[in-house]
């Protein structure tokens, strides 16, 4: 989506659409590994224009799945986020000087009258997305030893660190309680 500034009429405008995973993706560098896949990114925002200045505020909802960190199984989670930026147009010369006054809003540039917002939006995306994704708080994650999830079963491991010449003798010690 790309805005055209001098096409903002003069009551502002409200946006409302939605992205795909395959247009996040396309910005990611095709190197770089990523596992995190994207579904129903939602962008809603507000776009006013003050003379050259454009203020826009709104957030962005998508749905995401990774692997968990723990477990290794498919963690899906919401990601939100909201955003407020100012956009001036960019000096023809770079700047020495910046008046930073103001803490929460991102200030940026923008360029023959075009505003990018996509590329806004995917970097608001980013930064929500979790460096350690987790399918629970609570996960238990995978025995260390035998690799058994231990969600959803458990193992006759014990909790000590593994000394093969220990694993010889567990085979016999080790039997299932019949009844
Ligand atoms: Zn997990
Ligand atoms: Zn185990």
């Amino acid at each position: 989506m790309k805005i055209n500034v001098s096409k903002i009429p003069e009551g502002g405008m409200n946006l409302r659409f939605e992205k795909d995973g395959a247009w996040f993706r396309g910005f990611l560098p095709e190197t770089e590994p990523f596992d995190c896949t994207l579904r129903r990114i939602e962008i809603v925002c507000t776009v006013r224009r003050m003379k050259e200045n454009v203020f826009i505020e709104g957030s962005v909802t998508a749905s995401a799945e990774a692997p968990c960190c723990r477990c290794l199984e498919a963690a899906r989670f919401p990601l939100a986020a909201s955003f407020k930026y100012t956009f001036s147009p960019a000096p023809d010369e770079p700047q020495d000087e910046m008046e930073l006054n103001t803490e929460d809003l991102e200030l940026a540039y923008y360029e023959e009258d075009m505003i990018d917002l996509d590329r806004l939006i995917y970097e608001q995306i980013m930064l929500q997305i979790p460096i350690k994704p987790l399918c629970a708080e609570a996960c238990k994650g995978l025995c260390p030893q035998c690799g058994t999830n231990l969600n959803v079963a458990t193992c006759a491991c014990e909790a000590e660190p593994f000394d093969e010449r220990l694993s010889v003798l567990k085979q016999f010690k080790v039997k299932p309680k019949t009844q």
